[in-house]
């Protein structure tokens, strides 16, 4: 599955987000790329709001990765000053991309090669102002077949002011 969406504001990406949580089965890695500021952390903020109502959101970019949500949790790795594989490893990767919860992983380019295989991929592309164009694709890993349709109706329902987030 392949889709395609444009969003316009960073609230239409947080409520794409907050969707993209509530359908994505447990266990599910998802590779964000996109240059700085192209909006990888703006989408995961939507997501933690389904996994942790009301947590506040920040790049993690200090610790390199934050938990969000117990029982099914989501953790938020941002790779982006990753010095190389051992801190990798040192961050216990294989038991992060393995875990029954979601996983949501910025600059994932840089773990190359050490990504499962099955997993959500999501390219975000600046497309001047406000637009970002998002492709996202899913290898191996099951999504509602109407997807695509609820991205479109979530991108109608949210203007510039409001968040969606049910
Ligand atoms: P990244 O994590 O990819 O570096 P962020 O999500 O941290 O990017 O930042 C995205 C920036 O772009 C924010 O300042 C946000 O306000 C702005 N922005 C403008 N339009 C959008 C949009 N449609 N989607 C997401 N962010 C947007
Ligand atoms: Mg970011």
């Amino acid at each position: 599955m392949k889709i395609t969406f444009t969003t316009q504001s960073p609230e239409q990406t947080e409520a794409v987000g907050y969707l993209l949580g509530s359908v994505v089965p447990r266990g599910t890695l998802i590779a964000l790329e996109g240059d700085l500021a192209a909006g990888k952390t703006c989408l995961v903020r939507g997501m933690t709001r389904y996994f942790a109502k009301d947590a506040p959101v920040h790049s993690p970019t200090f610790t390199l990765v934050n938990q969000y949500g117990n029982d099914v949790p989501l953790y938020h790795l941002d790779l982006y000053r990753l010095g190389g594989p051992d801190e990798l490893a040192d961050l216990g990767y294989e038991e992060l991309f393995d875990s029954d919860g979601v996983c949501a992983v910025e600059w994932s380019e840089r773990a190359e090669g050490l990504l499962p295989e099955d997993r959500i991929e999501v390219k975000i592309a600046h497309g001047g102002g406000d637009c970002r164009n998002f492709v996202l694709v899913n290898r191996g890993i099951a999504l509602p077949e109407d997807l695509e349709a609820r991205i479109t109706t979530r991108l109608q329902e949210s203007d510039a002011t409001t968040v969606v987030v049910d």
